[in-house]
C-alpha cells in the first residue's frame, strides 16, 4: 500500500495535531519520545519512517483512536507503515528469538500437524454446523509451558461449555495459525496463505457459524478475513456471544463466593466493540461476582504487547500496572476473554522481583463458565 492511500484510508490527514492520542497512550508515558502525535505529523510531512525503530514498539491497543476527534485509525495506520517498512526488508524484534513467527510461517507450508492431541472427554462431531476454531492454543501450551498456559484447559472447555448448549462441534486437524500477529507485524503475503487455506477449509468443512475462544482469532477471521482474503461466509461469533446468548439471565440475589474482574481484551473490545457478552457471561455465574477495574471497557489499559514483537521493559511496566489495578479491585480472580493477554500477565508474574500487590490468579473466561456447567 502506498502512503498516500494509508494516510486517507486511516483518515490521518484529518489530523489536529492536538496531542490526545499521546497523552493517553501507555507506551508514551514512559518513553518520552514515543508519540503517536509526532509519527502521524512527520508522515504527512513526507518523512521517511521506514526506519524507525518505534514503529515496532506499538501495542497497536487503540487506546489513542478511543480518544482522537480527528478519527484517526492509529494502529492501523502503524499497519499500513510496518507492511511498508516489511517489504523495504526492516522488521521488529522477535520475542522468544522468533519462534512463534517460524511456527506460524511453516504452518504456510503443506505440513503434517497433530493438533487434536488435546481432546478428552468432550463431544465432537466430523460434520457439524457449528465449527470451534481452536487457534494456536495447543502449540501455546507446550511454548510456555514454563508459565504453566493451561492452552488444553481452555480448548477442552470450549468444547464443554459448547456440549453443554447442545452444541456437538466440528475441529479442524489441519487448521491453521489466524495469521493475526503476521498481519500486525507486516508480513500481509504470509498472512494471505495462512488465510486462504484457513477459509479453503472452513468451506470445505460446510459449517455455518465458526467460534473461537481467542479475541484476535475472532477479530481476524470476521474482519481481517473478509477484507483481504474475501470470506469466510460462515458467521464468525466468540465463544463469550455465544454463551452470553445462551445463560440464564443474571438474578441479583444470589450470594457471591468469588470475586473476579476482567480484563477487556483489545482485539474484543476496542475493535469489535464486545464489552457487555463476557460481563453478561460471569454475571450469569452462580455465586460469582464481577469488580470492575479502575479503566474498563474502551478505556481498558491493553495486556502490554502485541504479536510478539518488541517486547522489553517498558512492555512488562505496562503489564504490571495493569496486575497492579487487577489486584486493587479486590478480586481472587483476573478473567480475559483472550489466551495471549493470559500468557503475557502469566510471564510477567513470573518476574519474581514482582511484588505481592501485582500477582493475582488468572483464568480464561471460558474455563471458568465451564466449570460452572
Ligand atoms: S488525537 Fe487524533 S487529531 Fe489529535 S494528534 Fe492524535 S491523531 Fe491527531
Ligand atoms: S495504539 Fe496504543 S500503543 Fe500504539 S500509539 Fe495508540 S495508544 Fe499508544
Ligand atoms: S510478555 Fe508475552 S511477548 Fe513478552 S516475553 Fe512475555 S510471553 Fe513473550
Amino acid at each position: 500500500m502506498d502512503m498516500e492511500k494509508a494516510i486517507k484510508e486511516t483518515h490521518a490527514y484529518r489530523c489536529l495535531d492536538c496531542g490526545k492520542c499521546t497523552a493517553v497512550c501507555p507506551l508514551a508515558r514512559l518513553n518520552p519520545i514515543y508519540s503517536p502525535r509526532l509519527t502521524v505529523e512527520r508522515a504527512l510531512w513526507g518523512g521517511d519512517l521506514a526506519h524507525d525503530r518505534l514503529l515496532w514498539s506499538c501495542l497497536t491497543c487503540e487506546a489513542c483512536s478511543e480518544r482522537c476527534q480527528s478519527d484517526v485509525t492509529y494502529a492501523e495506520f502503524i499497519r499500513h507503515l510496518r507492511t511498508r517498512a516489511w517489504e523495504g526488508g526492516q522488521s521488529g524484534e522477535c520475542a522468544h528469538g522468533g519462534a512463534l513467527q517460524t511456527l506460524m510461517r511453516m504452518m504456510t507450508k503443506n505440513l503434517e500437524q497433530n493438533r487434536l492431541g488435546w481432546l478428552r472427554r468432550g463431544k465432537v462431531a466430523e460434520r457439524s454446523d457449528t465449527l470451534y476454531f481452536v487457534g494456536c492454543l495447543p502449540y501455546f501450551e507446550v511454548i510456555f509451558q514454563e508459565l504453566d498456559f493451561p492452552g488444553h484447559k481452555v480448548a477442552r472447555s470450549t468444547v464443554k461449555a459448547l456440549n453443554r448448549l447442545g452444541i456437538t462441534p466440528l475441529v479442524l486437524e489441519n487448521e491453521r495459525c489466524c495469521g493475526h500477529d503476521l498481519l500486525w507485524e507486516g508480513d500481509v503475503d504470509n498472512f494471505c496463505r495462512l488465510a486462504e487455506l484457513n477459509l479453503q477449509t472452513i468451506e470445505e468443512s460446510g459449517a455455518q457459524r465458526v467460534v473461537t475462544s481467542c479475541a484476535e482469532c475472532y477479530h481476524t477471521l470476521a474482519v481481517e478475513y473478509p477484507r483481504y482474503v474475501g470470506g469466510p461466509k460462515a458467521e464468525v461469533i466468540h465463544i463469550s456471544e455465544l454463551l452470553a446468548q445462551e445463560l440464564p439471565t443474571p438474578t441479583t440475589s444470589r450470594r457471591s463466593t468469588k470475586r473476579v474482574t476482567y480484563q477487556d481484551p483489545c482485539r474484543l473490545g476496542r475493535f469489535s466493540g464486545l464489552y457487555e457478552p463476557p460481563r453478561q457471561v460471569v454475571a450469569s455465574l452462580p455465586g460469582v461476582e464481577l469488580v470492575e477495574m479502575e479503566r474498563n471497557r474502551a478505556q481498558a489499559l491493553c495486556c502490554g504487547t502485541s504479536c510478539w514483537t518488541n517486547c522489553g521493559a517498558d512492555n512488562k511496566e505496562i503489564q504490571v500496572e495493569r496486575l497492579r489495578e487487577a489486584k486493587a479491585t479486590g478480586a481472587d480472580l483476573l478473567i480475559t476473554a483472550c489466551p495471549k493477554c493470559q500468557i503475557h500477565f502469566r510471564c510477567a508474574m513470573s518476574d519474581e522481583k514482582v511484588g505481592q500487590e501485582a500477582r493475582i490468579e488468572v483464568e480464561d473466561l471460558v474455563v471458568l463458565a465451564a466449570n460452572a456447567l
